[in-house]
């Protein structure tokens, strides 16, 4: 019977070793959740990393781990510690992402890491091959893994690969600074069917593949040698009933409880004191440092705010052994400290800033208690947390700030969309959001919410499935 098989760097599976034990969790990341579906079908198989370095593995634990692992309905893929370094932490996260982000000038290309890269692919695409067998789907997922079509292709030139872009695919002009863009290009194009969060990331891609392959496209699909390739759009929704029910029974408990609205620390929140929240990986394309500013350029510009709202921002540590990510550490503590010094009284300190993650029960209290959410990345191929708030406001209230550099922002049209670098327009829409008349917020929070809720992960990984299932009904172009 004919399977999917997965590929993602990640397994949805988090290994660790512990005093030369195994400790293995499911991870609850949005791929994982996005896929359960798709898995939990039973007739899938998902290859990825497991996180764990070859060099960590004695052979009992390598055999113990692999039972684990393989129970799960997953191939783990090993990597050592140096292609950790090179594929993952080198080209992948200092030179991809920065670069598909459009920080050309984070971005660091580097020989030896590119061949790192090549290598790695090739051992994703070689457990996939392993593992393949006719009728079966193939869905390889993000920037990771650009190279895995194709390479699979090669071996096995009539089966069907799906590929998704988790971030944004950038505009020609960024692609083609990058010294390797021809190899990418033909990498992703060994798919039948290439999926985008938004139309303007397919349009990018479409652009490239024409100016730098010279391939003929039409409307949204291309052909190449003998092959056509279809391109599409797959915006990916959240779970959303999950966060729904999670605030309604937090709201309930409450009551029971009789207790005041909390803030996660577990300081009761003063009535007159209204919570902007943000949450974000520490990421620059997060615009944190922006965030900050413009939240001290608002409390400057409209001081009788002062001493009535707090920024709650809850910043995840990410990618910490990247120097660019420890530096923008350095500048939010730096700011975060600065700010809280100069405004702060006895009664009330302008940001609550917290470094870390937060169980799944605390984030779903700290967006329900928050009347305005401001998320404003410099960019970011869907931002989930955007639609994950708007999933717990029970009442239809509250105000989403949302920048429009975010994929979100092309659903989300009724949130007050802002730029990120446009503090001036930050500071207004701050006010704005905060003096919102109720109707307005539950006439635009209404709107939002009867969009996000069909549209759930679920159905996201149903529908790409299903486009990938058709492309096997388009025949093989001669020329
Ligand atoms: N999240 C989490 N723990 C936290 C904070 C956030 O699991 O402490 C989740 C959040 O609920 C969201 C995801 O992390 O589902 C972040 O996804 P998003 O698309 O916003 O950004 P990404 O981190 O993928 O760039």
């Amino acid at each position: 019977m004919k399977k999917t098989i997965i590929v993602s760097n990640r397994l949805p599976l988090d290994v660790k070793v512990k005093k030369n034990e195994l400790e293995i969790h499911p991870s609850v990341g949005g791929l994982a959740t996005g896929l359960k579906s798709v898995h939990a079908e039973g007739n899938s198989l998902w290859i990825g990393w497991s996180g764990l370095k070859e060099e960590e593995l004695t052979p009992a634990l390598s055999a113990k781990a692999h039972e684990a692992i393989t129970r799960e309905r997953c191939i783990p893929v090993l990597l050592t510690g140096a292609e950790v370094e090179d594929f993952y932490f080198g080209f992948s996260n200092k030179g991809l992402w920065p670069l598909f982000h459009y920080f050309m000038e984070y971005a660091e290309f580097e020989l030896g890491q590119w061949k790192s890269y090549q290598a790695v692919n090739q051992k994703f695409a070689d457990a996939v091959l392993e593992h393949l067998e006719d009728g079966d789907n193939v869905w390889v997922h993000d920037y990771q893994l650009l190279l895995v079509p194709q390479m699979i292709r090669d071996k096995k030139p009539g089966v069907t690969i799906g590929f998704f872009l988790h971030i944004p695919f950038p505009s020609y002009e960024i692609l083609r600074t990058f010294p390797w863009r021809e190899e990418v290009l033909q990498g992703m194009l060994g798919s039948d069917l290439i999926g985008f969060h938004t139309y303007d990331y397919e349009r990018h891609f479409l652009s490239s593949v024409k100016r730098i392959l010279n391939y003929e496209v039409k409307f949204n699909e291309i052909t190449c040698q003998n092959r056509m390739v279809k391109v599409d759009s797959f915006p990916m929704g959240i779970d959303y009933d999950k966060f729904y029910q999670t605030a309604v029974q937090q709201e309930a408990q409450r009551q029971l409880e009789e207790q005041p609205l909390a803030v996660p620390d577990g300081t009761p929140a003063l009535d007159e004191v209204q919570t902007i929240v943000s949450i974000d990986r520490m990421d620059y394309t997060k615009g944190i440092p922006n965030r900050i500013r413009a939240f001290e350029y608002f409390l400057n510009k409209y001081p009788q705010f002062k001493e009535k709202v707090q920024l709650i921002m809850l910043a995840v540590p990410s990618r910490s052994n990247v120097p660019q990510y420890q530096k923008l550490k350095r500048e939010t503590d730096e700011l975060v400290g600065r700010i809280n010094g100069q405004f702060s009284t006895i009664n009330w300190t302008p940001i609550g800033y917290f470094y870390r993650s937060m169980p799944f029960e605390g984030l779903i209290t700290l967006y329900a208690t928050a009347p305005v959410a401001l998320i404003n990345p410099i960019r970011d191929g869907m931002n989930l947390v955007a639609k994950e708030y708007v999933a717990t406001r029970i009442h239809q209230d509250g105000v989403l700030i949302l920048s429009e550099m975010a994929g979100a922002a092309k659903e989300l049209t009724e949130a007050l969309l802002i730029n990120p670098n446009n503090f001036e327009q930050i500071a207004d829409t701050i006010k704005y959001a905060l003096e919102m008349p109720i109707e307005e917020q539950r006439s635009r929070m209404g709107i939002l919410q009867k969009r996000l809720q069909p549209n759930t992960v679920e159905k996201w990984a149903a529908d790409f499935i299903s486009a990938l299932e058709e492309t096997k009904n388009i025949l093989p172009v001669f020329t």
